[in-house]
């Protein structure tokens, strides 16, 4: 079962995508991982090129079950490890589009939004969508 236990953010201020480390189905998509045993790596640098973060990931497309195992690390200690499952919807021309179904559990109650993205904010432990972490965009803040 997989929580989101990082209430902290909701009292001060709302957290912005781009604070956020983005997991992206079309970028799986694009690199041809979206196949029964595909897994690797990704990961995020900062402007000098030093790593912020890695995810190991392995991806499990079956008839029965689609997923993506997430593992990773917080803090450089805590090992994570979840699944995300993954579901098809039929595109307009041919083929199949993937998404994520949202992990986390937020009220005591399961998500399970259909996402193309999940995030996760710097100092949560878990991927999740946007709903769930209640993001906004930068751009929403100004008013020009
Ligand atoms: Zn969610």
């Amino acid at each position: 079962m997989i929580g989101l236990c990082d209430k902290r953010y909701k009292l001060d201020r709302k957290i912005e995508v781009e604070e956020c480390l983005k997991l992206s189905i079309n970028s799986f998509y694009e690199a041809n991982l979206l196949r029964d045993g595909a897994d690797g790596q990704t990961l995020w640098l900062n402007l000098f090129g030093n790593e912020i973060a890695r995810v190991d990931f392995s991806i499990n497309i079956k008839p029965s079950d689609n997923f993506i195992q997430l593992k990773y690390l917080i803090k450089n200690v805590n090992k994570v490890s979840y699944t995300v499952r993954l579901i098809t919807t039929k595109c307009n021309f041919s083929g199949v589009r993937y998404w994520f179904i949202c992990p986390a559990i937020k009220n005591n109650e399961p998500c399970c939004k259909r996402s193309g993205v999940l995030y996760k904010p710097y100092n949560s432990k878990y991927f999740a969508c946007r709903f769930c972490y209640e993001l906004t965009y930068q751009s929403k803040k100004f008013n020009y």
